[in-house]
């Protein structure tokens, strides 16, 4: 087929082909803007058609079958009557002051999402990485503004996740996910108070939340107290569960050492009710031996009975008894969860009144490390929300 015939069904409407040529590595085509009834002054918007002049600018356009193009426009120059200055008339498709064209940047934002990695997008497209960037984030941005101005929502689940260790500390960001609707809601970059209200303060409807899901951290406790006033707070079902853990294992591995007895150690972890009754027998047998160890797997179990309760009422008096049950023990890490367990007694009770956990905010931090490792970390933080706020919805 011509390039004529091409060019006429790829150009707007407003430029007509002269010719095309090799240029480069690909081909450029001399194009040239079609006269109107008037040109409009970009400076005083009155309208004029006195021409004074020609000039040409080179634009990248977007790729036809992979091959690189460019457009090479000639415009003409305008006399504005009012300002008595000339100017050079504009074209749709390339914004003021830019070397490549609206469908470049489109196409190239576009395979920046669907690559694997943005140096792919590089090689294909003959650009540089700067000018890459830029635009892949400009249409992540434009995206995001879409979702600008929404309000709180009413469940939320809150929790951190590792961010970098560059400025020689550990930085984290706090997630903010919206558990009805499972999407997240907003990120920041930090865990204390004080930076998460900073970034946080102007997005409205705070009353709105009439739930928080989060993990037994004070500091989000607090901050929640004080921003969320209608809230309450949930304590997450899968920490508390997990809090008995590491106490058994390191009995466990004082008892057998490293890696010695790896199978019990699962047994030991697993879930009671899900094991054989003669797995069951033989895992009281061995704990007979290790009385240290059968105290701490009868808690774990205990405390799993207790999320297993139905209602409020009775998961109460399950919770108070095994509270109480607790104070006897001589073991410290008992101790230890049980002063957790009468600080938290409040939050954990409310996960009977409607059953929230923070699974789905789990999830979402799996994927933005996903993210994390697939770019080889982020050193902007800025980027990663854009990024990780585009991508897990
Ligand atoms: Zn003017």
């Amino acid at each position: 087929m011509p390039a004529s015939n091409v060019a006429q069904f790829f150009l707007p409407k407003e430029l007509k082909f002269i010719v095309s040529k090799p240029y480069k590595n690909g081909f450029i085509w001399e194009v040239v803007k079609l006269r109107n009834d008037f040109e409009i002054c970009p400076k005083c918007g009155s309208q004029t058609n006195v021409r004074c002049g020609k000039v040409s600018v080179t634009v990248r356009e977007a790729p036809i079958r992979n091959d690189p193009l460019w457009l090479k426009i000639h415009k003409h120059r305008y006399y504005c009557k009012s300002c008595r200055k000339p100017f050079t008339e504009s074209v749709d498709c390339v914004w003021p002051k830019r070397r490549t064209t609206y469908y470049f940047r489109k196409s190239v934002a576009r395979d920046c999402e669907s690559y694997t990695n943005l140096s792919l997008v590089r090689r294909d497209h003959h650009c540089s990485s700067g000018f890459l960037y830029k635009v892949h984030y400009d249409a992540l941005k434009t995206k995001l503004n879409e979702r600008k101005g929404s309000p709180w929502p009413t469940v939320l689940g809150v929790d951190e996740h590792f961010f970098s260790r560059r400025k020689g500390y550990t930085e984290f960001t706090t997630v903010f996910c919206d558990l009805k609707k499972r999407r997240l809601f907003e990120m920041c970059l930090g865990k204390d108070k004080k930076s998460i209200v900073e970034q946080v303060k102007h997005i409205p409807g705070r009353e709105n939340v009439k739930v928080v899901v989060i993990d037994m951290s004070n500091g989000y406790r607090s901050l929640i107290k004080e921003f969320f006033p209608n809230a309450i707070i949930i304590a997450d079902k899968f920490h508390m569960l997990r809090l008995i853990t590491p106490a058994l294992l390191k009995v466990r591995k004082n008892i057998h050492g490293h890696r010695q007895d790896l199978q019990r150690r699962r047994l030991l972890l697993k879930n009671r009710e899900d094991l054989d009754y003669f797995v069951r027998s033989d895992v009281d047998e061995y704990l007979q031996n290790y009385p240290e160890l059968d105290e701490l797997y009868r808690i774990k179990e205990r405390l799993r009975e207790v999320y297993r309760c139905r209602g409020y009422r009775i998961a109460k008096i399950n919770l108070e008894r095994l509270i109480n049950q607790m104070t006897s023990s001589s073991l410290e890490a008992v101790q230890r969860l049980r002063n957790t367990l009468v600080k938290w007694k409040d939050e954990v009770l409310n996960y009977f009144e409607n059953r929230w956990t923070n699974g789905f905010t789990e999830a979402t931090n799996g994927s933005a490390k996903a993210l994390q490792r697939r770019a080889r970390g982020y050193k902007n933080f800025v980027n990663y929300r854009l990024k990780t706020l585009t991508t897990c919805f």
